[in-house]
């Protein structure tokens, strides 16, 4: 199904804690200099405006990104963040809001590799322009011709299917960020058996999984799924900004459940996540959970929660 647009979504609070989360997890990858391969399975448009179009009808926005703006009190990994999305505004307004794909061409560095994965036409061709315009813009600062290029390789294909053929990574180092719109149910069994044959072909991989926290039975069931796939270890957080809205519209919540991180990755949230949920919070209903474990059928489940 494509009527999904992420436009409408760009900045909100589950893309704060989703692009907070991606960051730290290059960053990581970074500090060792044999290459990773960063590869976006549902990749977006890569920039999104926020004074005009969809994220202006919804300004979602809102709950995400604006509230943290002009705040000069932000914890380290929440002040990296923030500037990378200020260093896309030089005029100090808060115009454009980087996608997954863009915070990571920030992050990466020469010798790594993004292979970007978007499936609806018009979001995979704004992608596309948007890579273009960053690489001209590198090549008018001097950098090598072709060096973006060459690095970022954008596939308009599902990526369900399309991901197998990437890995392992020749480096066999590599973080897959697996981000879909959930607006079917079949996408939290598709990310499932997606993972599993993944982990066959790169055990050691990190995978980062962003999904709604909803009431239906799909998204409550399933961590519970993740934590049985056979990696070595897991972390799950969730983010809820408040109490649910008693019709049950708009999301209130969402989650990023990372298989095989990075040991520096939990302390780093335990930190953060207080002052996150107080920074977003829109309510007293506004909290966090923060979880790790290993594979529930090789040992007792979650470790701390
Ligand atoms: N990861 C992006 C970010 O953080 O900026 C947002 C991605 S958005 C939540 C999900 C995207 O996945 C949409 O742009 C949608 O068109 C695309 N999509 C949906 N199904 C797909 C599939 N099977 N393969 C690749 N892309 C898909």
């Amino acid at each position: 199904m494509l009527s999904y647009r992420h436009a409408f979504h760009a900045g909100n609070h589950a893309d704060v804690l989703k692009h907070v989360v991606l960051i730290q997890l290059l960053r990581y990858l970074g500090q060792k200099d044999t290459p990773y391969m960063y590869i976006d399975t549902h990749a977006g448009a890569g920039v999104y405006a926020l004074d005009t179009g969809y994220a202006d009808k919804s300004r979602e926005y809102e709950t995400g990104i604006a509230r943290l703006w002009e705040r000069d009190d932000l914890p380290p990994p929440l002040a990296e963040y923030v500037q990378l999305v200020k260093d896309m505004n030089p005029s100090g307004k808060m115009r454009y809001y980087p996608g997954s794909p863009y915070c990571a061409e920030r992050i990466a560095r020469e010798q790594d590799r993004l292979r970007l994965f978007e499936l609806h036409p018009s979001d995979s061709k704004i992608l596309e322009e948007n890579f273009r315009k960053l690489e001209a813009h590198a090549a008018a600062q001097g950098e090598r011709a072709g060096a973006r290029g060459k690095r970022v390789m954008i596939t308009k294909a599902d990526s369900f299917s399309g991901l197998k053929a990437l890995l392992p990574p020749p480096s066999r180092r590599g973080l897959v960020l697996i981000d879909p719109p959930y607006e079917v149910k079949d996408d939290y069994r598709q990310v499932k058996n997606t993972l599993a044959d993944a982990l066959i072909r790169f055990a050691t991989g990190t995978y980062a999984v962003w999904y709604p926290v909803l009431q239906r039975m799909e998204s409550r069931e399933f961590p519970a799924k993740l934590k049985r796939l056979p990696c070595k270890d897991w972390l799950h957080v969730t983010l809820s900004i408040g109490t649910p809205a008693p019709d049950g519209f708009g999301l209130h919540s969402s989650g990023m459940f990372v298989l095989n991180p990075p040991w520096t990755l939990e302390p780093m949230l335990r930190e953060l996540m207080p002052f996150l949920v107080k920074a977003l919070a829109r309510d007293d209903g506004a909290r966090f959970t923060l979880e790790t474990g290993t594979p529930i059928a090789s040992s007792q489940g979650p470790r701390r929660a």
